[in-house]
Protein backbone atom coordinates (compact mmCIF):
# COMPACT_ATOMS: atom_id res chain seq x y z
CA UNK A 1 0.00 0.00 0.00
CA UNK A 2 1.25 3.44 -0.81
CA UNK A 3 1.68 6.25 2.01
CA UNK A 4 -1.60 7.64 0.17
CA UNK A 5 -3.69 4.59 0.67
CA UNK A 6 -2.57 4.48 3.65
CA UNK A 7 -3.71 7.48 4.93
CA UNK A 8 -7.17 7.11 3.06
CA UNK A 9 -7.81 3.82 4.86
CA UNK A 10 -6.97 5.47 7.80
CA UNK A 11 -9.01 8.56 7.44
CA UNK A 12 -11.93 6.53 6.70
CA UNK A 13 -11.58 4.42 10.36
CA UNK A 14 -14.46 7.73 11.75
CA UNK A 15 -13.32 11.03 12.07
CA UNK A 16 -9.64 11.56 12.71
CA UNK A 17 -7.79 14.32 13.47
CA UNK A 18 -5.17 16.15 11.93
CA UNK A 19 -2.14 15.02 14.57
CA UNK A 20 -3.64 11.84 15.00
CA UNK A 21 -3.14 10.93 11.27
CA UNK A 22 -0.34 12.60 10.89
CA UNK A 23 1.32 11.04 14.06
CA UNK A 24 1.26 7.91 11.99
CA UNK A 25 4.17 9.20 9.74
CA UNK A 26 6.09 11.52 13.15
CA UNK A 27 9.24 9.79 11.63
CA UNK A 28 9.03 10.66 8.04
CA UNK A 29 9.97 13.91 6.84
CA UNK A 30 11.13 16.85 9.08
CA UNK A 31 10.51 20.02 10.75
CA UNK A 32 6.99 19.45 10.75
CA UNK A 33 4.55 18.80 13.36
CA UNK A 34 2.12 15.94 13.40
CA UNK A 35 -0.88 18.22 12.39
CA UNK A 36 0.86 19.25 9.35
CA UNK A 37 1.71 15.82 8.07
CA UNK A 38 -2.12 15.13 8.81
CA UNK A 39 -3.41 17.73 7.13
CA UNK A 40 -0.63 17.63 4.25
CA UNK A 41 -2.04 13.55 3.59
CA UNK A 42 -5.49 14.89 3.23
CA UNK A 43 -4.45 17.73 0.60
CA UNK A 44 -2.67 15.21 -1.13
CA UNK A 45 -5.22 12.72 -1.15
CA UNK A 46 -7.84 15.63 -2.13
CA UNK A 47 -5.57 16.14 -5.05
CA UNK A 48 -5.30 12.42 -6.09
CA UNK A 49 -8.99 12.23 -6.25
CA UNK A 50 -9.64 15.80 -7.20
CA UNK A 51 -12.02 16.57 -4.18
CA UNK A 52 -12.01 19.20 -1.40
CA UNK A 53 -9.71 18.02 1.45
CA UNK A 54 -11.34 16.73 4.51
CA UNK A 55 -11.50 18.83 7.90
CA UNK A 56 -12.02 17.41 10.91
CA UNK A 57 -12.44 19.10 14.16
CA UNK A 58 -9.98 17.60 16.99
CA UNK A 59 -13.21 17.57 19.10
CA UNK A 60 -14.22 14.81 16.95
CA UNK A 61 -11.69 12.64 16.93
CA UNK A 62 -11.92 9.39 18.32
CA UNK A 63 -8.30 8.16 18.45
CA UNK A 64 -7.41 11.19 21.33
CA UNK A 65 -10.77 12.61 21.96
CA UNK A 66 -9.62 16.09 20.96
CA UNK A 67 -6.90 15.94 23.69
CA UNK A 68 -4.55 16.62 20.48
CA UNK A 69 -6.50 20.57 20.35
CA UNK A 70 -5.69 21.16 24.10
CA UNK A 71 -1.82 21.80 23.85
CA UNK A 72 -2.06 25.51 24.57
CA UNK A 73 -4.36 25.00 27.38
CA UNK A 74 -1.68 22.20 28.86
CA UNK A 75 1.22 24.59 28.74
CA UNK A 76 -0.97 27.47 30.51
CA UNK A 77 -1.67 25.08 33.08
CA UNK A 78 2.60 23.95 33.55
CA UNK A 79 2.69 27.90 33.90
CA UNK A 80 0.02 28.39 36.39
CA UNK A 81 1.57 25.45 38.42
CA UNK A 82 4.82 26.71 38.66
CA UNK A 83 3.77 30.09 40.09
CA UNK A 84 6.55 32.31 40.72
CA UNK A 85 9.29 29.16 41.02
CA UNK A 86 12.09 30.97 39.24
CA UNK A 87 13.49 27.99 36.42
CA UNK A 88 16.03 28.32 33.46
CA UNK A 89 15.24 24.39 32.05
CA UNK A 90 12.31 21.98 32.43
CA UNK A 91 10.90 18.79 30.86
CA UNK A 92 7.39 17.74 30.11
CA UNK A 93 6.06 14.33 30.76
CA UNK A 94 3.14 13.09 29.74
CA UNK A 95 0.77 10.40 31.26
CA UNK A 96 -1.44 9.32 28.19
CA UNK A 97 -5.30 7.80 28.93
CA UNK A 98 -5.10 4.23 28.03
CA UNK A 99 -8.19 4.42 26.05
CA UNK A 100 -6.29 6.58 23.51
CA UNK A 101 -3.22 4.37 23.59
CA UNK A 102 -5.69 1.58 22.74
CA UNK A 103 -7.35 3.66 20.02
CA UNK A 104 -3.69 4.62 18.31
CA UNK A 105 -2.74 0.65 18.16
CA UNK A 106 -6.42 0.05 17.32
CA UNK A 107 -5.96 2.99 14.20
CA UNK A 108 -2.59 1.45 12.82
CA UNK A 109 -4.33 -2.10 12.89
CA UNK A 110 -6.51 -0.63 10.85
CA UNK A 111 -4.66 0.03 8.05
CA UNK A 112 -2.17 -3.15 8.83
CA UNK A 113 0.33 -1.12 10.25
CA UNK A 114 2.48 -1.90 13.24
CA UNK A 115 1.02 -0.90 16.64
CA UNK A 116 3.09 1.41 17.47
CA UNK A 117 4.19 3.07 13.77
CA UNK A 118 5.05 6.74 14.22
CA UNK A 119 5.28 8.06 17.18
CA UNK A 120 2.85 7.77 20.44
CA UNK A 121 0.26 10.04 21.59
CA UNK A 122 2.67 10.96 24.91
CA UNK A 123 5.72 11.92 22.88
CA UNK A 124 3.60 14.36 20.80
CA UNK A 125 2.22 15.49 23.98
CA UNK A 126 5.47 16.36 25.87
CA UNK A 127 7.03 17.92 22.58
CA UNK A 128 4.37 20.28 21.64
CA UNK A 129 2.88 20.95 25.32
CA UNK A 130 7.31 21.47 26.19
CA UNK A 131 7.71 23.98 23.16
CA UNK A 132 4.96 25.71 24.01
CA UNK A 133 6.10 25.94 27.93
CA UNK A 134 9.50 27.05 26.33
CA UNK A 135 8.28 29.92 25.18
CA UNK A 136 5.74 31.65 27.41
CA UNK A 137 8.35 31.38 30.05
CA UNK A 138 11.24 31.72 28.04
CA UNK A 139 13.59 29.04 29.06
CA UNK A 140 14.75 25.84 27.69
CA UNK A 141 13.41 21.84 27.62
CA UNK A 142 16.44 19.80 29.29
CA UNK A 143 16.07 16.21 29.07
CA UNK A 144 18.97 15.69 31.83
CA UNK A 145 18.51 17.68 35.22
CA UNK A 146 15.94 20.12 34.83
CA UNK A 147 15.09 23.17 37.14
CA UNK A 148 11.51 21.80 37.34
CA UNK A 149 9.43 18.57 36.19
CA UNK A 150 5.75 18.42 34.71
CA UNK A 151 3.79 15.83 35.00
CA UNK A 152 0.83 16.38 32.54
CA UNK A 153 -1.91 13.36 33.59
CA UNK A 154 -4.36 13.62 31.15
CA UNK A 155 -6.64 11.04 31.81
CA UNK A 156 -6.96 12.91 35.81
CA UNK A 157 -6.51 15.76 33.68
CA UNK A 158 -3.81 17.01 36.59
CA UNK A 159 -0.37 18.55 36.33
CA UNK A 160 2.30 17.13 38.85
CA UNK A 161 5.04 19.66 39.23
CA UNK A 162 8.23 18.81 40.41
CA UNK A 163 10.78 21.30 41.18
CA UNK A 164 14.44 19.90 41.68
CA UNK A 165 17.10 21.44 44.01
CA UNK A 166 19.36 24.43 43.10
CA UNK A 167 23.28 22.72 44.09
CA UNK A 168 25.36 25.96 45.62
CA UNK A 169 28.94 25.06 45.98
CA UNK A 170 31.47 26.77 47.62
CA UNK A 171 34.86 26.27 49.65
CA UNK A 172 35.91 28.02 52.95
CA UNK A 173 38.93 28.45 55.09
CA UNK A 174 39.69 27.45 58.39
CA UNK A 175 41.11 29.89 60.18
CA UNK A 176 39.19 29.32 63.79
CA UNK A 177 39.24 26.34 65.94
CA UNK A 178 35.98 25.24 66.89
CA UNK A 179 33.38 25.71 64.55
CA UNK A 180 32.49 22.57 62.82
CA UNK A 181 31.59 21.74 59.43
CA UNK A 182 28.08 20.55 59.96
CA UNK A 183 25.59 21.00 62.97
CA UNK A 184 26.47 18.60 65.86
CA UNK A 185 23.26 18.00 67.69
CA UNK A 186 23.17 17.14 71.37
CA UNK A 187 23.52 13.20 71.12
CA UNK A 188 22.37 13.37 75.11
CA UNK A 189 19.15 15.24 74.11
CA UNK A 190 18.65 13.98 70.45
CA UNK A 191 19.22 17.63 69.78
CA UNK A 192 15.65 18.81 71.56
CA UNK A 193 17.64 20.88 74.23
CA UNK A 194 15.44 19.54 76.79
CA UNK A 195 15.27 16.43 79.22
CA UNK A 196 12.29 15.50 80.40
CA UNK A 197 11.15 19.04 81.68
CA UNK A 198 14.65 20.17 82.54
CA UNK A 199 17.31 21.68 79.86
CA UNK A 200 19.83 19.76 78.91
CA UNK A 201 22.85 19.79 80.81
CA UNK A 202 24.94 18.95 78.29
CA UNK A 203 24.55 21.53 75.81
CA UNK A 204 22.80 24.17 78.10
CA UNK A 205 19.62 23.82 76.39
CA UNK A 206 20.25 24.26 72.89
CA UNK A 207 20.42 21.00 71.36
CA UNK A 208 23.64 21.57 69.71
CA UNK A 209 27.21 21.12 70.95
CA UNK A 210 28.35 23.74 69.66
CA UNK A 211 26.51 27.27 68.68
CA UNK A 212 27.77 27.58 65.69
CA UNK A 213 28.52 25.19 62.62
CA UNK A 214 29.50 26.53 58.60
CA UNK A 215 26.30 24.73 58.28
CA UNK A 216 24.29 26.92 60.78
CA UNK A 217 26.01 30.01 59.19
CA UNK A 218 25.97 29.57 55.62
CA UNK A 219 22.47 27.27 55.09
CA UNK A 220 20.10 29.78 56.22
CA UNK A 221 21.67 32.57 54.24
CA UNK A 222 21.57 30.84 51.29
CA UNK A 223 17.98 29.68 51.42
CA UNK A 224 17.02 33.07 52.14
CA UNK A 225 18.63 34.48 49.50
CA UNK A 226 17.05 31.39 46.92
CA UNK A 227 14.10 31.87 48.80
CA UNK A 228 14.34 28.40 49.12
CA UNK A 229 11.93 25.68 51.25
CA UNK A 230 14.48 23.53 52.74
CA UNK A 231 19.03 23.85 52.84
CA UNK A 232 20.74 20.90 53.05
CA UNK A 233 24.68 21.20 53.79
CA UNK A 234 26.77 18.58 52.53
CA UNK A 235 30.69 18.98 54.12
CA UNK A 236 33.34 17.50 52.59
ZN1 LIG B 1 -6.91 13.10 17.38
ZN1 LIG C 1 21.55 18.40 74.95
Amino acid sequence: MSILDEAATLAGTGPVCDACLGRVYADRSFGLTNAERGRSLRVALGLETDVEPESVDVADCWVCEGESGRFDEWAERCVDAVGDVEFERYQVGTRAPPLVEENEALLREEAGLDADAGEAFKSEFNREVGKRVGRLTDTEVDFGRPDVQFLLDVADDSVETTVNSAFVYGRYRKLERDIPQTEWPCRECDGSGRQGRQPCDHCGGSGYLYDRSVEQLVAPVVLDVMDGTEALFHGA
